[in-house]
């Protein structure tokens, strides 16, 4: 590697780091307002701008130059820090980063002023950076949330490989007569270009790929929401409670379905408006959910002003009773607003899993149920009619 020209390596190196910055920025278009994509776009820019400021000789005493150089490749540092941080939902580490990047600078600025000493300027940086991206892995491996866990594993493998690069980099000595110029280091130098180029390749695809993940999993859990209530959308609700119905008839276990129903709904909406409606519904999904909290259930908005709760281990007796408790509360628990205060009461279908197999059919036996529930006068739970509810306390 020795024989390798440094002036052209360094000259290839600049255009990939600008062509990878650039690049990686076209992100910003598509994902405009996401604050990580934005910090470690602007932190490619400031390694970009520093590579090319080693080649290109500012027109500033050489002490002033090497600290320019220096500033930007902490300021790159720190940003694509700060970055993995939120990716992973940490807070910003603010004060550390500055203490160590700024004390990287004044250790700098001591050896290019008072004992100018390139080996120990190419030391100190081999060092920053093996504790700047031990640090990054550390943070994806360690802190990573479980669904985006895999992408950050493999950025985090990349960062220990640009640590490990530089830690190679430590043992070479700067080449005898460079006499202080960064350019005529020899091998040091050009293990850093050589290696760095094949490390920032795979260090932006895995940027790309952590923001692909993260995309992913904010659209898949988006998929699953009804946008008013929060709750279980419908799709979601039947996909996931197949699987728990199929799994306890598997294993013999009871399995109950609810299905909830506002009561004179549509007169709220006549009366008060389509808004106050769905505020309506939104305080019911809320309250529903703080009386469940704690339980092992799925709820979901399936229609309109229909909710649906399915139970595992959850028999008809024991469905009753928290039937005829979420009833209750609901009643108990009007709407407040500005301009009055709004009843809410709900009728309540109830029916419990038998050996047919299908949530289609069970829900269809709960919504039978429902029917009676608000023939009986509504403010009411039924079960459904094939099985005999013991008489509740
Ligand atoms: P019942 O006691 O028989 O259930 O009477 P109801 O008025 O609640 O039932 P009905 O099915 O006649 O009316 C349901 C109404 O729910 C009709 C529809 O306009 C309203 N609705 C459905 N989805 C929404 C929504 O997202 N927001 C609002 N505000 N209203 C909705
Ligand atoms: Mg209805
Ligand atoms: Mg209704």
């Amino acid at each position: 590697m020795t024989a390798l020209d440094f002036p052209t390596i360094a000259a290839i190196g600049l255009l990939l780091n600008i062509g990878l910055a650039a690049g990686f920025s076209l992100i910003l278009l598509v994902l405009r307002s996401q604050p990580v994509p934005r910090l470690w776009a602007a932190s490619l820019w400031a390694g970009a701008v520093s590579t090319v400021l080693v080649s290109v000789p500012l027109p500033l005493p050489a002490a002033v130059g090497i600290l320019v150089r220096n500033g930007f490749a902490v300021l790159g540092s720190v940003l694509m820090l700060f970055g993995v941080a939120l990716h992973v939902g940490r807070r910003v580490p603010l004060r550390p980063a500055l203490v160590l990047g700024g004390g990287y600078l004044l250790a700098i600025a001591w050896f290019s002023v008072a004992r100018p000493d390139l080996g120990i300027r190419l030391a100190l940086y081999s060092v920053l950076i093996i504790i700047w991206k031990t640090w990054e892995a550390w943070l994806l491996l360690r802190h990573a949330p479980a669904d985006v866990r895999r992408s950050c594993r493999l950025a985090a493998a990349v960062f220990l490989l640009d640590a490990a690069l530089f830690l190679v980099r430590a043992l070479i000595p700067v080449a005898p007569g460079a006499d202080g110029d960064i350019l005529r280091a020899g091998l040091s130098m050009n293990v850093t270009y050589v290696g760095g180029m094949f490390v920032m390749l795979g260090h932006t695809f895995a940027l790309v790929l952590m923001i692909v993940e993260r995309q992913m999993v904010d659209l898949r859990r988006l998929a699953r929401r009804d946008g008013l209530t929060g709750l279980l959308n419908r799709t979601a609700l039947m996909g996931d409670g197949e699987q728990h119905l199929a799994q306890s008839l598997h294993q013999q276990r009871p399995f109950a379905a609810m299905l909830l129903d506002l009561d004179h709904f549509k007169r709220i909406n006549d009366t008060r408006g389509h808004p106050v409606g769905d505020e309506v519904l939104h305080h019911a999904a809320r309250t529903l959910q703080r009386s469940l909290r704690g339980r092992d259930r799925l709820l979901g908005r399936y229609g309109g002003e229909e909710f649906v709760l399915l139970l595992p281990d959850t028999g008809m007796e024991q469905a009753m009773a928290l039937a005829e408790r979420l009833r209750a509360t609901l009643e108990a628990s009007p709407l407040h607003r500005e301009g009055g205060t709004i009843g809410i009461t709900a009728s309540i279908g109830v029916a419990v899993a038998d050996a047919a197999p299908g949530l289609e059919s069970l829900l269809a036996r709960a919504d039978a149920a429902l029917y009676r529930a608000k023939a009986a006068g509504r403010n009411h739970v039924a079960c459904d009619l094939g099985v005999e509810p013991a008489p509740l306390a």
